[in-house]
């Protein structure tokens, strides 16, 4: 089948050389006729040089996704079948007697534009958040579901960016009886997981290994969770023999589901203290009541999607951080955390420096946080390096 033919304007070729797998629409001088959403095309510099094939996306700002730059790889159902079968091959080995989860396919980093798929236990959830994805969502989801040999998937492309791709929110069961309630083992913890009504697919799988350093550091500290949603570092914390934790989230559905896992993993409920409460407004409150912490886990979500968000998010992280370390007493342990793909790593790092100095408080960084293995980020992907976090001391 002959594909349309993309060309791109004079020098717009050097991210594609670079192997980033995003074109967009600004970078493009002629297509040939109208592509459908979702169809593969044939993307050519200026000069005529074939640089990749793509999933064509008519109104996102990204127009094209690449699927492959090898001139002679076709673009078919064998091919994505086995992008899926590496992508699942990779995190063998990350699921063990203590972990039932883990994300197998991180969409542009595994190679699978805007295809997301998550495991909890025997359950798949997945994400189809780009046209090419969506065009090829029978394909993708056969596939996942041969490589895991699971036969319950539930769909939760409800996510905002669909929007961007022109797509229609689409949530629901996909195949087999995909429970809507699943219990996920993480770090020997059970932790019930809501696919069909939590956030994103319904855990945040990325924090694993966090959970298990942070829990490490609260053998008897008093600790807050701020932004706990369903208690991953609350139990994480209890877990690790913490003294108390005082979780605040202001999703009433996540603190019911975090007191339930509270519950189920056996830990005393008197030990923890709920508060459906706004974050910035609670850490006041706080402040001014003179009540102080060991160690405060921060895990805020996305306040910048994007880079053009910084300014007004970077304002945000400060607050929040300020706060926090005012909160810390001295010889206590702030985990300060950004899952916003628009603050760099950099970027985090003097925001928090600037909250430390208006709060006055001299504190060092003992320690940095990332994604867990599972969530590979694609050296040429950067965009894709979205969580980062710092282990800040205050000095005693
Ligand atoms: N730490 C969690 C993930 C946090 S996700 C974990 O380990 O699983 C971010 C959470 O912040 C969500 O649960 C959301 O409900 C909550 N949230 C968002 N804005 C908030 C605010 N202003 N105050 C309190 N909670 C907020």
């Amino acid at each position: 089948m002959k594909l349309h033919r993309v060309t791109l304007r004079a020098g717009r070729e050097k991210s594609l050389l670079r192997r980033h797998p995003w074109v967009f629409s600004g970078a493009i001088a002629h297509v040939e006729a109208s592509p459908a959403a979702g169809a593969t095309v044939e993307v050519h510099a200026a000069d005529g040089t074939f640089m990749a094939r793509a999933a064509w996306s008519p109104v996102s700002n990204i127009r094209a996704r690449v699927w492959s730059f090898d001139p002679r790889e076709a673009i078919d159902a064998a091919f994505l079948r086995t992008r899926v079968e590496i992508s699942v091959r990779a995190r063998e080995g990350l699921r063990d007697a203590r972990n039932n989860g883990c994300r197998l396919v991180n969409a542009e980093s595994d190679g699978l534009p805007g295809f997301i798929a998550d495991r909890y236990d025997d359950v798949l959830v997945v994400q189809l958040l780009a046209a090419g994805a969506e065009a090829w969502r029978d394909v993708l989801i056969a596939a996942l579901c041969d490589a895991t040999a699971c036969a319950s998937v539930y769909e939760r492309s409800d996510a905002d960016t669909r929007q961007l791709e022109g797509l229609e929110p689409r949530a629901g069961p996909l195949r087999g009886d995909a429970p809507a309630r699943v219990t996920l083992l993480e770090n020997g913890l059970r932790y019930g997981v809501d696919v069909a009504r939590g956030q994103k697919t319904g855990f945040f799988l990325d924090q694993r290994d966090n959970r298990a350093r942070v829990g490490a550091l609260a053998d008897g500290r008093d600790v807050l969770d701020a932004f706990c949603y369903s208690g991953g570092f609350t139990c994480a914390a209890l877990a690790g023999d913490a003294r108390s934790v005082l979780a605040i989230d202001s999703s009433t559905a996540a603190l019911d589901l975090a007191r339930a896992n509270v519950a189920a993993n056996g830990f005393e409920s008197s030990r923890v203290e709920w508060r459906d409460a706004d974050v910035f407004a609670e850490l006041r409150r706080l402040r001014d009541a003179a009540a102080s912490f060991d160690l405060i886990v921060l895990d805020p979500p996305k306040l910048a999607p994007t880079a053009q968000h910084a300014e007004k998010a970077g304002r945000a992280y400060k607050d929040v951080n300020l706060l926090a370390l005012k909160l810390l007493r001295p010889g206590g342990r702030l985990a300060t955390f950004s899952c916003s793909g628009g603050v760099s790593a950099e970027l985090f790092q003097k925001i928090v420096a600037g909250a430390a100095l208006d709060a006055r408080v001299d504190a060092a960084i003992i320690g940095r946080f990332g994604p867990s293995a599972d969530h590979l980020v694609a050296l040429n992907f950067p965009e894709g390096d979205y969580l980062k976090g710092l282990l800040v001391r205050r000095n005693a």
